[in-house]
């Protein structure tokens, strides 16, 4: 289907509700305040309230949700399903909500595949509103000490949208029990064994409240009987383990093993649109950066390599991904409102492992992880900007891996130069 074939099936409002949305968003675009799809989005759905079902009619949608590894799943995905030849909407630099999805969607308005980053709250509104062919559910954890309430419900309403939607297959964590307590209300669910870095939040069955046993990745309550249930794909070290049993390196640029585990749940759902494994590997071997995530920028003779973590579970799958020693670590954490402005959750991480590296501290509440990694007998310099830190890692190695929180992250990365 071509996109002007597309584009006239919609009612006139809605046309013309993607018009000024699209040229709010080149107008942003323009002057410099972002990438345009939230306000382009925003204007669009005011002028025509269901823009977002319209649009997303007669096309096949995937959802990927979770706290960690969505913007990095959703790119995966969306190479996963090249080979299908066809036209792929997506929202690539992580605009999540109502407005990001409807964006995503106007920009791209004759491709019959979409796939989705969706913010973990709006899974409900957002299952209702596209009709999705895949649902995809990764992990659900605390994101910041604030938030921390919200994750029974949010995985209750979850249950609930899923439970509602029978012609959605859903394609979930079976490490995560949470997780899986919402995905088993769907009527076909594909379990995969995607791992669970981050446990804190999930020792209580999700069913009853009684305490789960733990024994390696399996799970079980003893009261209400509820299991993690047999998984059609597996990650096994650094080889993908498919329905059939048949073991294939994975083989990825993208590095650590949460990008390891997110590429399975990728050839899940490539396997629910028909496109064989050996092809979808192909591509996702091809991916080497998300969003400016994992790339490589170099800065006065400093190869520097930027990681994204945003909370608890995502630092802990971020030291797993540092390179090994000589190469300094600079790690910088601020706490404006997107980061949560409550930094107690430092103190959820185990820093121990850095013992015996070159360690940096930065970011505007580098006092606060100061204290954290004392507590943790871990050696650290404080630098106050990026320059700094490359100095003084070019005093080690020529090379410097950068952990940061969200702003943190943005900080650096408009500082390198925007990369994708
Ligand atoms: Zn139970």
């Amino acid at each position: 289907m071509d996109s002007s074939a597309h584009r006239t099936r919609l009612p006139i409002r809605a046309r013309l509700a993607t018009t000024v949305g699209g040229a709010a968003a080149t107008v942003s675009r323009l002057t410099g305040k972002g990438d345009g799809s939230v306000i382009g989005g925003v204007i669009s759905l005011r002028l025509e309230p269901d823009l977002l079902s319209l649009l997303a009619a007669n096309r096949q949608v995937v959802l990927v949700t979770g706290t960690n590894g969505k913007t990095t799943t959703t790119r995966l995905i969306t190479a996963a399903l090249t080979p299908l030849g066809q036209g792929i909407a997506s929202n690539i630099y992580g605009a999540n909500m109502e407005a990001g999805l409807t964006s995503a969607l106007s920009r791209a308005p004759g491709a019959p595949l979409a796939v989705l980053e969706t913010d973990e709250k709006y899974i409900p509104a957002m299952v209702k509103a596209t009709n999705p062919k895949v649902v995809v559910l990764l992990n659900l954890s605390r994101d910041q000490m604030d938030r921390a309430a919200e994750i029974w419900l949010l995985a209750r309403r979850w249950r609930e949208a899923l439970g509602a939607a029978p012609d959605c297959r859903v394609v979930a964590n079976a490490d995560d029990p949470l997780v899986t307590w919402a995905a088993s209300s769907a009527r076909q669910v594909t379990w995969v064994a995607a791992g669970q870095r981050w446990r804190e939040d999930s020792w209580c069955c999700p069913n009853c409240g009684s305490h789960l046993m733990r024994v390696g990745d399996d799970w079980a309550c003893r009261e209400c009987g509820g299991r993690r249930p047999p998984v059609s794909w597996e990650l096994d070290a650094e080889a993908v383990v498919d329905p059939s049993g048949r073991e294939t390196p994975l083989g990825l640029a993208l590095p650590g093993r949460a990008n390891r585990s997110n590429a399975v749940v990728a050839l899940a759902v490539a396997e629910a649109f028909g496109v064989h494994m050996s092809y979808a590997l192909r591509e996702l071997r091809a991916v080497t950066s998300v969003a400016g995530r994992y790339t490589q920028v170099n800065r006065r003779g400093c190869e520097i390599r930027l990681l994204l973590a945003k909370n608890p579970a995502g630092w802990l799958e971020a030291l797993d991904v540092v390179a090994p020693p000589p190469v300094p670590v600079l790690l910088s954490v601020n706490a404006q409102g997107p980061d949560g402005r409550d930094t107690s959750w430092l103190w959820d991480v185990d820093y121990r492992r850095l013992r015996g590296r070159h360690v940096l501290v930065g970011g505007e509440r580098k006092l606060d992880l100061a204290v954290r990694l004392e507590a943790d007998e871990v050696p650290f310099r404080l630098v106050n900007d990026i320059d700094e830190a490359v100095e003084a890692a070019r005093a080690v190695c020529p090379a410097l891996d950068v952990l940061a929180n969200y702003t943190a992250f943005q900080q650096y990365r408009a500082v390198l130069g925007r990369t994708q």
